[in-house]
């Protein structure tokens, strides 16, 4: 049976006072064991102190960008052996916001998909449309490039390396949520296409989560429907109370 994952996206916030002060609040609202498996994605300077933080817990640190080299003359970057040696278990790649403000391609993100399944990271692998391309009726188009372009040259053995996110650009951090029947209807499209090229056995494991302005109030909806395995979550992450809330919302 495929997993149910929330994973925190925490984004450009919090120093380290801060993400452990969140740290703690996550940790004492921890009164029950989640269905899903719980992942936070801090940023890079607090990944340590997070891994160290939540060593007695399950919840798993994830990153939110890595460089696709292992070393060398890459000023301000970080590889994925370095995410490794620091606890880091799994990463974010193709965000919508990498995309757009960091220029990633297709052909980049294959790269750091490739290198984070060489240093066994797990790959939590963004996809998704913004809304002129909605608009235009062109989303499952767009969805299917991300997938294409960056993602499906992996091997079949690796996709128990994968999780998949949709995230509409449209509805991320705007407050806007693609209704959960927008939300099923693309999932279904991506567990096709991924049965399209990988057979149907891969497809039915592979774990799709879903993004965009998950809040404790919509997380049951969203996450009921049949090809929503969990969620990524960005603004509602940033506390714990919400995010716990949603943790618990299958
Ligand atoms: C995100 O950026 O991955 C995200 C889903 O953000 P938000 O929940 O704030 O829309």
């Amino acid at each position: 049976m495929r997993k149910k994952i929330v994973a925190g996206n925490w984004k450009m916030n919090n120093d380290l006072a801060q993400t452990e002060e969140l740290l703690s609040s996550i940790k004492l609202q921890w009164v029950k064991e989640p269905e899903a498996t719980v992942i936070v994605a801090p940023a890079f300077t607090n990944l340590y102190h997070t891994f160290e933080s939540l060593r007695k817990t399950p919840i798993e640190v994830a990153a939110q960008n890595m460089h696709q080299s292992d070393n060398g003359a890459f000023t301000g970057e970080i590889s994925a052996k370095m995410l490794k040696s620091v606890g880091v278990r799994s990463v974010i790649l193709g965000h919508s916001e990498r995309r757009a403000l960091f220029q990633e391609t297709n052909e980049v993100l294959a790269e750091k998909v490739n290198s984070a399944l060489e240093n066994e990271l797990k790959v939590i692998f963004c996809v998704g449309e913004e809304l002129e391309e909605r608009k235009k009726g062109n989303h499952f188009e767009v969805v299917k490039n991300h997938l294409e372009g960056g993602l499906f040259h992996v091997s079949p053995e690796a996709w128990g390396h994968i999780v998949i996110a949709y995230e509409p650009v449209w509805a991320i951090g705007t407050g806007e949520t693609a209704s959960p029947e927008q939300a099923q209807e693309m999932h279904a499209f991506i567990r096709k296409t991924v049965a399209g090229e990988f057979g149907q056995e891969i497809a039915d494991e592979v774990s799709i989560l879903y993004g965009g302005s998950v809040k404790p109030s919509n997380a049951r909806e969203i996450f009921a429907k049949k090809d929503v395995d969990g969620g990524l979550i960005g603004g509602a992450s940033l506390k714990a109370e919400d995010f716990m809330a949603i943790v618990h919302s299958f």
